[in-house]
């Protein structure tokens, strides 16, 4: 079976753009209210899982010692680490594909031509989206990934909007860590956007939405080659890794100021998710790395309306859940937020990339071993149908 399948996108139903609220409104009685406070997060690795220590993406180039495999990031006191920012990505991803924001990271122009000439494409897919859910471009009129995460300008480094969440390294417990044995990736191939059964819809409208990677069976070993594989290149086409195994766990803390009810509902949602789905992230993810499991353990909720009030002096303002206060506060807002704004068409797709456990029985790999998708009884099949492609 194909690793990946798409999140569909409900076009019927565009990005919902607002002012994002910023300042504390402290003398707003009767404004809804705002949320601000930190939450701590547990994952749980529950395959190998690798981010690399420094850029993978360069070919050949980035491999320092091609005898050694690429070590796991650390940070500065030598802890393993998963990035804030890739954190901030994954939940990123899901708030916009949940929640219906805008699509960040639409291109429009896939697979330059190897011909020379500049601006050739093979797949062209500006006009297959509905320019309403293009990224947002006015700081004014925001979608609920944007108002939460913030915005960048197109093409420049520039934000026209911070965003309100902050999200820390998620740092392992040394307990816990366990390395994985170093391996060699299976080459991982170049997404292949012009095969557009895959990557447009059934009538070849739109794109067919946002990617996401299946789960593997944890039973399997994640795919591997012997050694390094090469191609035409001198370099290697895949990479050496050393994964750190499953059940490594790590903490990692969420800061978030002035969220509206909604936001916040989103946020944690991406972070819930549903019983029997699991999150993914890192490297390698088609080969079968990077299931982790995300849990909220701790919710300080910081109330600066009531914290600088005279009628609550006294109380600091502060709120603390956890346990089953916190896990009824979730699932309420939650439950809010999917009642009034999920997308349904891409939790449904979701809900089936992502279970978990994963079905014992499918095996994922590109169906690209043979020339799979050179093969014209092959050019309209759709990624459903790869299930038994050998
Ligand atoms: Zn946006």
């Amino acid at each position: 079976m194909n690793p990946y399948d798409f999140a569909r996108i409900d076009w019927s139903r565009p990005p919902e753009r607002r002012k994002p609220v910023w300042h504390h409104r402290l003398f707003g009685a009767g404004l809804p209210r705002l949320y601000s406070g930190r939450l701590e997060l547990r994952l749980t690795a529950r395959t190998p899982i690798f981010i690399a220590a420094y850029s993978l993406a360069a070919a050949g180039k980035a491999i320092k010692d091609p005898k050694k495999p690429v070590p796991f990031i650390q940070d500065r006191t030598g802890h393993y680490i998963i990035p804030g920012t890739s954190l901030k990505g994954l939940l990123r991803s899901l708030v916009e594909t949940l929640g219906n924001g805008c699509l960040t990271l639409f291109d429009g122009n896939y697979e330059q031509e190897k011909t020379g000439e500049r601006g050739r494409y093979k797949a062209v897919y500006k006009d297959k989206v509905r320019p309403e859910f293009l990224h947002c471009q006015d700081d004014t009129h925001l979608c609920i990934a944007c108002r939460i995460f913030g915005s960048l300008k197109e093409h420049k480094r520039e934000s026209i909007f911070m965003g309100k969440v902050n999200i820390g390294d998620a740092q392992a417990d040394p307990e816990t860590v366990a390395l994985y044995k170093p391996m060699y990736t299976q080459p991982l191939v170049e997404p292949k956007p012009h095969h557009r059964a895959f990557y447009l819809d059934e009538q070849e409208r739109y794109i067919a939405g946002r990617k996401f990677y299946f789960h593997h069976d944890p039973d399997r070993e994640p795919l591997q080659a012997s050694g390094y594989v090469y191609f035409t290149r001198a370099e290697p086409a895949n990479r050496y890794i050393h994964p750190l195994d499953y059940d490594t766990v790590f903490y990692a803390r969420l800061d978030f100021t002035n969220l509206e009810r909604d936001e916040l509902g989103a946020l944690l949602l991406a972070i819930v998710l549903e019983e029997g789905m699991c999150h993914k992230i890192g490297y390698a993810k088609p080969l079968g790395l990077g299931s982790i499991a995300l849990e909220p353990l701790r919710l300080e909720l910081i109330d600066y309306a009531r914290r600088y009030s005279f009628s609550a002096r006294g109380q600091d303002g502060r709120e603390q859940l956890q346990g089953e206060a916190l896990a009824q506060f979730i699932d309420e807002l939650v439950e809010e937020f999917k009642r009034e704004h999920l997308q349904r068409l891409a939790m449904e797709d979701l809900r089936r990339i992502w279970r978990w456990p994963p079905d014992p029985d499918v095996e994922y790999y590109y169906p690209d071993k043979a020339g799979w998708f050179d093969l014209p009884e092959n050019a309209r099949k759709r990624i459903a149908e790869t299930r038994d492609s050998a």
